[in-house]
């Protein structure tokens, strides 16, 4: 499903991403943890096709297609959700109206056709029932002085009305409580399908006591240095990231 081979990024003269490896697994939970200033969020950027990075070695496969040839619109269509592409603020557009036009480019761009206001009210309170979500947010500007959770709420809420075949997820570590975990991480399994699958980038093991990922990766110094099961989550928070650095497997 997703494929990324020997990535190679820099930004200007620095190398961030030195030969990063990974595979995503169809209907899988992936979660990456890393150090601070890991390369994580950098590698979600890199996904997303945020500007200012320099892919200077290695691909990215997303079905078969080259995903670092696509536009971020085009990975859209593709089926590649991307939290970090809409938390931005746009007062002023009504945050339903925002979100119906996003679905509808998608749709249009795999040349489906688009759903009119009562389809996309139909399929908007199917998924505000699934998530057990009030709707007091979708007449309100797109993030428009959204709280940081109301922010995670808008953006799950995202991720279920546009049905993406992967979601990625930067939990950045700022500015996350609790409360704002705890909803990333029931929207996550909530959303769980075998359709489906998840990248979620996180520095916290305690958003994956939550959400227990089927595959945990650690990404250090620009690589993955280790996969495992969600035990390596587990081993991570007891023995900290010391012991990935020095590759030494702690006892059992
Ligand atoms: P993480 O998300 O794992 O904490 P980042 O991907 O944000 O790590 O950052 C990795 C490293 O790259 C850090 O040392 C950071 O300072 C550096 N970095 C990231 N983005 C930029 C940028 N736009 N300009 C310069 N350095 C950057
Ligand atoms: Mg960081
Ligand atoms: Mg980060």
């Amino acid at each position: 499903m997703l494929k990324i081979e020997n990535l190679h990024v820099r930004v200007g003269e620095r190398e961030i991403l030195k030969g990063l490896s990974l595979e995503l697994e169809p209907g899988r939970v992936h979660a990456i943890m890393g150090p601070n200033g890991a390369g994580k969020s950098t590698l979600g950027n890199v996904l997303a096709g945020r500007e200012g990075y320099d892919i200077t070695a290695g691909s990215v496969s997303f079905d078969g297609q080259d995903l670092l040839a696509l536009e971020p619109e085009e990975r859209a269509a593709a089926g590649v959700f991307l939290a970090f592409q809409y938390p931005v603020e746009i007062p002023g557009v009504n945050n339903t109206y925002f979100l119906r036009a996003a679905l509808n480019a998608q749709r249009k761009a795999r040349g489906e056709s688009e759903l009119d206001s009562m389809q996309f009210l139909k399929r908007v309170r199917e998924k505000l029932a699934q998530l057990k979500f009030s709707d007091t947010l979708l007449q309100r500007g797109v993030n428009e002085g959204f709280s940081g959770g109301e922010k995670k709420r808008n953006e799950i809420f995202q991720l279920a009305v546009l049905e993406p075949a992967l979601a990625i997820l930067d939990e950045t570590d700022s500015g996350l409580d609790i409360d704002a975990l705890r909803l990333v991480a029931d929207g996550v399994n909530t959303l769980r399908d075998a359709g489906r699958s998840f990248l979620v980038i996180t520095h916290y093991q305690r958003l994956l006591e939550y959400i227990r990922p089927d595959v945990v990766h650690v990404l250090a110094d620009g690589r993955i240095v280790e996969t495992g099961g969600p035990e390596l989550a587990e081993q991570l928070e007891e023995h900290g990231y010391a012991w990935i650095r020095e590759r030494r497997v702690p006892d059992a």
